[in-house]
């Protein structure tokens, strides 16, 4: 309480001899993203250099997730904010309208980055075929932090971002990216190590379609009850038969679920087929717990690398 008083009664002499230190020249700047790859990226590249907040609580799930007034303050009063992509965050163009300042820098953090129809691609080549051009766009995956190289290009924005922010500590934070691409690089040799044995190609996920990335860049077949990209819309009970009876042909003894929400539905297929229920995490964001544990992009994606290659080897 005495330090707090002292600190008050400096300031207020600060004040009144009028000598009060510029505030820009030594805060840190604030940086507020969205998801938690991004989050974690930022605490990867800046570390003690800027104050980074994940605007998503803690254990909340995202697709479902809308900012409110005050977090769009929050964001106005911040230096950098940094989302995955106008589909993963369709709000944003409510935040860009309603946040006043002109010293926030605002990063899509999927720039560079070839966002991808995993439901109609083999449509993209007929060009006669204009019939579900709308849905189309709808069906864009957001996910795409899940492969590797993607992550890689995320990181590089964030990278560039924070230089532009902050130019003198441009060094400090191009040697942390250093590191952290190579720590990428070394995941993604994890996963095409993996993928490289043909029998390791079919994942059935019992989640909303997050894994489409990863899918597309190893030639993967990941069967899932649900159809789309939102966690809210309960799959079909003709799609669950059918991933049961497709297990038990196959004898597939693993049944993936996805994180922070209640794996009904994986609860269901594994009681039925008598699979064993394993946590694939797509990362999206994280608990209170595992954030405390020290959970990061690449322990949560080596973590997933693990329990596949556990999977395909209970086959
Ligand atoms: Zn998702």
């Amino acid at each position: 309480m005495k330090k707090m008083l002292l600190a008050l009664m400096v300031t207020g002499l600060l004040a009144l001899s009028g000598c009060v230190p510029s505030q820009t020249q030594d805060e840190k700047i604030t940086v507020i993203t969205s998801l938690f790859p991004q989050y974690d990226f930022v605490r990867q590249i800046a570390q003690d250099k800027v104050n980074v907040r994940l605007l998503l609580p803690a254990g909340t799930e995202p697709h479902s997730f809308e900012p409110t007034p005050l977090d769009i303050v929050s964001i106005g009063n911040a230096d950098i904010f940094i989302f995955t992509n106008e589909l993963m965050e369709p709000w944003i163009v409510r935040v860009i309208e309603n946040v006043k300042s002109d010293n926030l820098l605002i990063v899509d953090s999927s720039v560079g980055i070839e966002l991808i129809d995993h439901f109609h691609e083999e449509d993209h080549e007929d060009e006669d075929d204009h019939e579900d051009e709308d849905e189309d766009h709808d069906e864009l995956d957001p996910h795409i932090w899940l492969d590797p190289l993607n992550a890689k290009v995320m990181a590089q924005n964030i990278l560039e971002a924070l230089i532009s922010v902050d130019p003198d500590n441009a060094v400090f934070y191009q040697n942390n990216a250093n590191k952290l691409f190579e720590q990428l690089d070394e995941l993604k040799a994890e996963y095409d190590e993996i993928f490289s044995d043909p029998t390791h190609k079919t994942i059935i996920y019992g989640g909303h379609f997050a894994f489409g990335y990863l899918a597309h860049r190893y030639g993967l077949e990941i069967l899932s009850p649900y159809t789309g990209f939102s966690p809210n819309a309960e799959p079909t009970p003709q799609a669950i038969i059918e991933l049961i009876e497709r297990m038990k042909e196959a004898d597939i003894k693993t049944i993936y679920y996805q994180e922070l929400i209640d794996p009904k539905t994986a609860r269901v297929i594994a009681e039925q087929t008598g699979a064993k229920m394993v946590l694939l995490h797509g990362a999206h964001n994280v608990t209170t717990q595992e954030l405390q544990a020290g959970a990061t992009y690449i322990s949560i994606m080596r973590e997933n690398a693990q329990k596949l290659l556990q999977g395909f080897k209970n086959e």
